[in-house]
C-alpha cells in the first residue's frame, strides 16, 4: 500500500523500519478510502512516521502518542528525517489523523487528548457562510473547513488579531 505513495526504496525502508512502520500500510489504505489525494496522503504518512520517531525518543510507542507534546515538538523540531514536515499544519493534522486511526483500530485509548477537538466557532461560522452564501456542497464545505481549521492551528493565536496587526488597524 505504501508503494502507491512512495517509490524510492530508501524512503520506503525508512518508513517501514520506523516505530510507526507496522501501521503505515493500514493508515495509507484508510487515507485512500477517505478520499485523500496523494499529496496530502504523503504528508500525513510522513507525519505518522515522524510522530513514531518522536515517541520512540521518549521511550514510548506510536500508540502512546501525545498530540500536544508532538505539537510542541514540531515547533522546534530538528529531526534529521522530518524534512518538509516541520512547522506545518499538515504535520499536526496528519499526526492527529494517525492517532484517530490507531484509536479506531483499538490500539490506543480515545483519551481526551486524542479525541477530535471541538470545532472552533470561527470554522463553524465559516461553514454556515459557505452553505448559505456560496451554495457550497457538503464535500466542498468539509474541505474548506479542514483547511480553515488547519490555518487556525498554524496561526495559533486569534486569527482576527493577526489580521488587525497586519493591516495596522487599532
Ligand atoms: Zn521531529
Amino acid at each position: 500500500m505504501l508503494e502507491t505513495y512512495f517509490s524510492a526504496a530508501k524512503m520506503l525502508g525508512h518508513l517501514r523500519s520506523g516505530p510507526s512502520g507496522p501501521y503505515l500500510d493500514g493508515f495509507a489504505a484508510a487515507l485512500e478510502r477517505q478520499g485523500y489525494g496523494p499529496e496530502t496522503a504523503v504528508r500525513y504518512l510522513r507525519a505518522a512516521a515522524h510522530i513514531g520517531h518522536f515517541v520512540a525518543e521518549q521511550g514510548a510507542g506510536p500508540t502512546d502518542v501525545d498530540l500536544a507534546a508532538f505539537g510542541e515538538h514540531v515547533r522546534t523540531c530538528r529531526c534529521p528525517r522530518a524534512k518538509g514536515g516541520r512547522r506545518n499544519h499538515h504535520t499536526i493534522y496528519g499526526a492527529r489523523f494517525f492517532r484517530r486511526h490507531l484509536v479506531e483500530l483499538g490500539l490506543c485509548q480515545s483519551a481526551a487528548v486524542g479525541a477530535a477537538p471541538a470545532e472552533p466557532q470561527l470554522v463553524a461560522d465559516f461553514k454556515t457562510w459557505l452553505r448559505k452564501h456560496r451554495g457550497a456542497s457538503d464535500a466542498t464545505v468539509r474541505l474548506y473547513a479542514r483547511d480553515a481549521a488547519g490555518l487556525m492551528m498554524e496561526l495559533r493565536s486569534d486569527p482576527a488579531d493577526r489580521c488587525r496587526a497586519r493591516q495596522h488597524l487599532p
